[in-house]
């Protein structure tokens, strides 16, 4: 019988169209669930610290396929160590870091694939390019050497409605053809439906695959 982590993933890959890729957030997971998932054909794994996964990517060398995705924000003096550990990186969210990212990854030889991540709504809680600044840089940022941009992110903040949800997820796909771009790296658990349904190619998926979190001692306690 196949465990409830592989009943999640089936389900999941039977509601998903076909062209959408999934990408498993596997942040503060075990590399074993890791394993179970590849086992299944998953590959794809987003993380969000480097030291988690370096270390699971450590236990996890014997899968040769393995496809990285960083999907934390990304601090400019951890580019490097980043680089050398993910290929696909969704939170590349300014123009200087997109420099840096570009000119460390031609130092290494490394060529990153990209998602601009766009801030449509304020939202003290994220970051991002503001849409217009973006559209200004795109000329300059997207012939930067040794970058391969795929499309925009977007992390819409939290609680908002769903006619709400989905006119800043079709405000982000008209941002990404305008650029030219056809990935869009839209939807987590809670609002993944509405995301496919407004034209994201990639699902971000965490909760909703692997359950309750693997550590609920390490989640802060609520005020009440
Ligand atoms: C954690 C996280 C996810 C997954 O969130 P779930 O609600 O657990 O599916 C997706 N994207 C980013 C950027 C995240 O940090």
């Amino acid at each position: 019988m196949a465990s409830p982590l592989v009943e999640r993933l089936r389900l999941l890959r039977q509601q998903l169209p076909p062209a959408v890729q999934l990408l498993a957030v596997s942040k503060g997971q075990p590399a074993a669930q890791i394993r179970e998932l590849y086992g299944e054909g998953q590959r794809s794994f987003g993380e969000n610290r480097l030291q988690e996964a370096q270390a699971k990517q450590a236990e996890l060398q014997d899968l040769p396929d393995l496809d990285w995705h960083f999907i934390g924000r990304i601090q400019a003096n951890k580019v490097r160590p980043l680089l050398a550990c993910f290929s696909t990186f969704h939170g590349v969210d300014g123009a200087a870091l997109a420099e840096r990212i570009s000119r460390i990854a031609l130092e290494g030889g490394h060529g990153p694939r990209l998602y601009a991540q766009v801030k449509l709504l304020p939202d003290p809680t994220k970051t991002g390019f503001d849409p217009q600044e973006l559209r200004r840089l795109w000329p300059q940022l997207r012939t930067l050497p040794a970058l391969n941009w795929l499309g925009v992110m977007v992390m819409p903040p939290f609680g908002l409605e769903a006619q709400l949800l989905t006119a800043l997820f079709e405000q982000a796909c008209q941002l990404g053809t305008e650029l030219g771009l056809p990935g869009r790296s839209m939807g987590m658990s809670g609002d993944w439906p509405l995301a496919v349904a407004s034209g994201s190619t990639l699902v971000r998926i965490g909760g909703g695959l692997f359950g309750q979190a693997q550590n609920p001692d390490k989640i802060p306690a609520t005020c009440d």
